[in-house]
């Protein structure tokens, strides 16, 4: 690993240089916390906490229906949609955020086959994100699989699976276990070169490192708005469409918000032009306001420089770890390689639900992902290299003193 072994004066040293740092004022978080956790929940920012409650209290509280115009409540998925682009890479008109990454990607899937009358395989990998999967299910179920048959390879024998009747390839750039990256790049051009189309799942990687969907030549995308992006819990989604394929889209949730003139009540159906015909009902708007207040925060900075502190602190983790004799029992299931990983380390361990649990009891706030793996998130915006330091020291702790054995710690809740 490290040819020097870090001590905690150059780690203090490491904050003191950090760019970033100032980043985690924008926060409210609870003392005595390490939040490693912000790849599942990402923290409130203090920016919206502020709007949320101007929303409840004056907008909503006084204004009462009158704010669907006067405070533009109307054209908040857009103008949300319009913050996240540029983390995207996605030049204007191409990003809405809306509903849930699962419906959103049910409304791109049903799009994608419209676009493809010819083909009927949805290719996607085993390991995706479960949701991803039961959508891509869901869907064949209700078409059959005349039109739209699901196959799911392994990640190692995806290219060879490329052929002419795949309409689709689905993917998750960043594996939610393990944390291992995909070259969207690289697997969307050899997914063009059979002429499929492609869909990828960002939500492990919005916010945490640079995206170029327009310079990819990413046909659609989708992504979550409560982890990196630190909506709140079940802020909204976001769908990008390539320009390329606006306004010959159809998607099969067609509903009136997604409607050319919503307010006509007409009772047939025009659809909106570009990206705004990817919605279906009302937006909920506090949980809209809470993530595009949030997104403010990104405008501080460059992703590029967000993604370089990830590398940082992940790297400083995975070393801390590999050089702490107590700790020699648990095995990386990340790519050790930074550049091959999102900003997320997982280690198996057969005690991994207990020691996670311990940890929690200690301040240090992991998560578990059954069987046997924990994850350790890194939020670069709110996390300082001290942080990585005391929670290396407090699994330690766990370890030699053996604190996980406890009976209570080892039954399930319903989150984990
Ligand atoms: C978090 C996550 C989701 C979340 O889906 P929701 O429907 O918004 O709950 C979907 N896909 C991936 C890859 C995720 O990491």
């Amino acid at each position: 690993m490290t040819s020097v072994e870090p001590t905690f004066a150059m780690i203090k040293a490491m904050d003191h240089g950090d760019a970033l740092a100032s980043l985690r004022d924008e926060f409210l978080l609870p003392e005595h916390t390490i939040y490693l956790n912000g790849n599942s929940l990402g923290a409130l920012t203090k920016k919206s906490r502020e709007r949320v409650s101007d929303v409840v209290d004056q907008q909503w509280g006084n204004k009462l229906v009158s704010s669907w115009n006067t405070h533009h409540w109307i054209d908040l998925p857009i103008t949300t949609g319009e913050k996240i682009a540029p983390l995207l890479g996605a030049a204007p008109g191409q990003v809405i955020c809306c509903d849930s990454v699962s419906v959103n990607l049910f409304k791109v899937l049903t799009a994608c086959l419209a676009l493809m009358p010819e083909r009927h395989i949805l290719l996607t990998e085993t390991g995706n994100f479960p949701t991803d999967l039961y959508v891509a299910g869901g869907l064949q179920d209700l078409v059959t699989t005349e039109r739209c048959k699901v196959e799911a390879v392994s990640s190692a024998t995806l290219l060879s699976a490329l052929k002419k009747e795949v309409a689709v390839l689905l993917l998750t750039q960043v594996n939610f276990r393990s944390g291992a990256k995909h070259d969207i790049q690289a697997l969307t051009e050899a997914a063009h070169s059979h002429g499929i189309l492609v869909v990828w799942d960002v939500s492990h990687s919005v916010g945490v490192m640079p995206l170029e969907l327009d310079a990819w030549g990413v046909d659609f995308a989708i992504g979550c708005g409560y982890k990196y992006l630190n909506g709140g819990p079940g802020a909204p989604a976001f769908i990008y469409a390539n320009k390329r394929h606006l306004n010959k889209l159809q998607q099969s949730l067609q509903g009136w918000m997604g409607h050319r003139a919503p307010f006509d009540f007409s009772a047939d159906y025009h659809p909106a032009d570009g990206v705004t015909r990817f919605l279906t009902g009302t937006p909920a708007i506090l949980s809209l306001a809470s993530l595009d207040a949030a997104m403010d925060v990104f405008a501080e900075t460059e992703v590029a420089q967000i993604h370089q502190k990830s590398i940082a602190l992940s790297s400083l983790f995975l070393n801390l770890v590999a050089s702490t004799p107590c700790l020699k029992d648990f095995s990386l299931e990340s790519p050790e390689q930074a550049s091959a990983r999102g900003s997320q380390l997982a280690y198996s361990h057969p005690q991994a639900y207990a020691i996670c649990r311990a940890l929690h009891g200690r301040g240090v706030i992991a998560d578990f992902r059954s069987p046997d793996v924990i994850r350790f998130g890194f939020s670069p915006m709110l996390l300082r290299f001290e942080d990585i330091w005391n929670s290396v020291v407090a699994l330690s702790e766990v370890m030699e003193k053996g604190l996980f054995e406890e009976p209570e710690l080892h039954k399930k809740l319903k989150v984990t």
